[in-house]
């Protein structure tokens, strides 16, 4: 590379680590994963490590963190906050080890480190150093740039596990501690749940939804976040007079309290832990740097089932001796090396979206992308969900999209990084018939998933389709469970229900693990269910929310079958039961020719009884509406409501002032409630019982 180009690349790189920087620590919105920032920030090192002529003082690789925000009060840090050197492999960590060896002028002789190592999970919130002056808590501050953070005081206080006042009284006049705020995975779920709810974005992880929760200027907010804390290691200690007296000599006033520190890393966290400060329970001292790589490997191991998200391990030369002896760069102790995890979040292109068609007619899109390794394996497929997720996320088809993939968890997309949006950037089109069958796709009202309307002979629901014809509260076919539905549809015996009906028993017997006598008795069981009634007949159609309760209904309302058929949306909404929703579910089934088809082959060839019209006076509840609630003793709530309709009764989900009667059983609650309160008339299951019998 010429000079000319390497200067150019660095300015490219500083210009994007800095814009990157603001997202991340000023917006606490990134809008790429911390793997691209990784990657630049080590291209970037490497340049300059070629060419240390053209290393600036304020390169990105010399800073700790982004400024301060304007909106908080500031603090000077007494001592300064600053960040971590990275390795991201066991050979980066050895030569991370082979040069603190050089330095404490060990390298010739050893090859390996022989003394403890503190190791901890590298928390993945935000720093902050809380300050307590004689056992009371007073201050806390973030990072910030390192030198000067934002005074987040009243945030702090309002999370649960700091203890505003420290246990015991052997503690210094002035102690700070620092550690990471970090937002539990649970809440931080809870937080994006209610926020896609809301229609709002939600955060991009945990840890920004930490920052973004304590640096809020309303501390009633970030009370509600439910954040936690760790404690990772002490600032600055010292005695109050001498602060009073002497300004900020901290020289003179460290030599006081230092007698209180312990002379290991991991035993000053002891003593915190001991003044009630919570310490993360992972934390182990190490013997030896042997035990490094077994560490790493564990805390990943147990990565997923960390109530709090972790991104890497972090080792530290325990012996405060040490540490001085090797002392800082410009924004890292030389004594300490996070080492991270394989990225869960990496960078890749949308090529393209699919339409799978569930079991369920569920009309699902996926998105092919760029192959990418992520999370321990290439990634090429990820679920759009449906439309609402597609517009949340404002994806299109070329977009370069941070995809997601944590432990066994499916990956996900979860953002789209927009200020890289090509021109050829295309909308994603949703089907206008089902990519499977050419059947119409709907969208019901208040659902967000498109559905395939040719249930009975789509070959993506084909299975559901005849697993549900057959089942006990349909047709009930006799020998016919669903492995082996699924063995005749895999096998290409049947393709839709009415294909059951052209089995023969040689068909059957020469099947793979099908005995002769299973298959006569198939057989025989389908003869039996040819006969049914027109009720199960309709619910075995399995038309979307048309339970048997509805099937029953309608059955009952048109008594027979083309009536059903032809009803028109207004006829439908007439019958108990069936409000808009379920309406359009019948017309559209009905629309379609696909499953007209199958429905005339199974008229054909099945027979059930046309249903008379009852008298009114065999209908003595005719226009009663009665509500069940409660736990029913001598029949249960299905046979109840279904003598109740035999009798004309109408039969509600819920009490209101049309109820006529409220059945109320074992346990009767909030309806019992609102059913006296409106007058309506209370049955007891035996009064329900007398009724029925009269
Ligand atoms: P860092 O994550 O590299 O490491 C330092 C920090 O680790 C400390 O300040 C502390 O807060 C934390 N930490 C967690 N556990 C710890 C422990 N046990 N002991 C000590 N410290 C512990 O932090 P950084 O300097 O704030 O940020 C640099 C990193 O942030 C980058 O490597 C990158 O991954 C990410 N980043 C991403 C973007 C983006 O746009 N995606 C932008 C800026 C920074």
């Amino acid at each position: 590379m010429s000079e000319q180009t390497v200067i150019k690349r660095m300015a490219e790189i500083c210009q994007l680590l800095n814009h990157y920087d603001h997202q991340y620590y000023v917006l606490d919105e990134p809008s790429v994963p911390d793997v691209e920032y990784d990657r630049l920030m080590q291209e970037l090192i490497a340049l300059e490590t070629a060419h240390p002529e053209l290393k600036t003082l304020d390169s990105p690789s010399q800073k700790v963190g982004g400024a301060a925000l304007k909106s908080f009060s500031q603090v000077t840090h007494q001592l300064p906050m600053l960040s971590l050197d990275n390795v991201f492999s066991a050979d980066e960590w050895q030569a991370f080890a082979k040069r603190l060896l050089d330095r404490l002028n060990r390298g010739g002789v050893k090859s390996t480190l022989d003394f403890a190592i503190c190791a901890e999970p590298k928390l993945d919130g935000l720093a902050v150093s809380l300050r307590y002056e004689n056992g009371v808590f007073v201050q806390a501050a973030t990072r910030g740039d390192g030198t000067v953070g934002e005074n987040i005081t009243e945030n702090v206080r309002t999370i649960k596990s700091i203890p505003l006042r420290l246990q015991g009284t052997s503690f210094p006049d002035i102690l700070e501690v620092r550690g990471e705020v970090f937002m539990p995975k649970a809440s931080f779920d809870a937080l994006n749940k209610q926020a896609i709810k809301k229609g709002e974005k939600g955060f991009a992880n945990p840890r920004n939804a930490a920052a973004g929760s304590l640096r809020q200027l309303d501390s009633k907010i970030t009370a509600k976040r439910n954040l936690g804390f760790y404690a990772y290691g002490i600032g600055f200690v010292g005695a109050l007079a001498n602060i009073a007296n002497n300004g900020d000599n901290v020289e003179e006033s460290k030599s006081i309290d230092e007698s209180w520190l312990a002379n290991s890393h991991y035993q000053r966290l002891c003593q915190i832990k001991a003044l009630g400060l919570p310490m993360c329970p992972e934390v182990k001292l190490l013997d030896n740097a042997t035990q490094v790589e077994a560490f790493y490997q564990d805390i990943l191991q147990q990565r997923a089932s960390l109530s709090y998200e972790i991104d890497g391990t972090v080792f530290k030369v325990d012996d405060i001796a040490l540490q001085q002896q090797l002392g800082f760069v410009a924004r890292a102790p030389r004594w300490a090396t996070a080492y991270k995890f394989p990225a869960q979040e990496e960078l890749t292109t949308l090529e393209s979206v699919d339409f799978q068609v569930g079991r369920t007619g569920a009309i699902t899109p996926v998105a092919r992308l760029k192959p990418i390794f992520v999370g321990g394996v290439t990634v090429s497929n990820a679920t759009l969900h449906n439309q609402d997720e597609i517009d949340r996320l404002s994806i299109q088809i070329n977009d370069t999209v941070i995809i997601r993939r944590a432990g066994d968890v499916i990956p996900q997309i979860v953002s789209v990084v927009l200020e890289r949006r090509p021109e050829n950037a295309q909308v994603i089109a949703f089907p206008t018939v089902c990519p499977v069958c050419q059947s119409a796709v709907l969208k019901a009202e208040g659902e967000a998933v498109l559905r395939c309307t040719g249930g009975l002979y789509c070959q993506a629901q084909r299975k559901e389709a005849i697993k549900h014809f057959a089942s006990r509260k349909a047709l009930d076919v006799d020998g016919l469970g669903d492995k082996l539905v699924e063995q005749l549809v895999d096998e290409g015996l049947i393709k839709t229900p009415a294909d059951l009906f052209k089995l023969t028993e040689l068909d059957v017997s020469t099947m793979a693990r099908m005995g002769q006598k299973s298959a006569t008795n198939l057989i025989k069981g389908l003869e039996v269910a040819r006969k049914t009634t027109l009720a199960k007949f309709v619910y075995a159609l399995g038309i979307r929310e048309v339970g048997e309760t509805t099937a029953a209904n309608l059955a009952q309302y048109f008594l027979n079958f083309s009536a059903i058929k032809s009803a028109s949306e207004a006829q439908l909404q007439q019958v108990p039961d069936v409000g808009v929703i379920v309406a359009k579910n019948i017309i559209n089934f009905f629309a379609q020719d696909h499953n007209v088809e199958v429905v005339e082959e199974l008229e054909n060839m099945m027979s059930w009884p046309d249903i008379e019209a009852k008298n009114d006076d065999e209908l003595p509840l005719k226009d009663q509406t009665f509500v069940l609630t409660g736990t029913l003793s001598k029949m249960d709530r299905n046979e109840a409501k279904a003598a109740l309709q035999a009798l004309g009764a109408k039969v509600s989900g819920s009490v209101s002032a049309k109820t006529h009667y409220l059945v109320a059983g074992e346990k009767s609650g909030s309806k019992l409630v609102k059913a006296t309160a409106l007058g309506v008339s209370v049955l007891t299951e035996d009064e329900m019982i007398a009724l029925l019998n009269k």
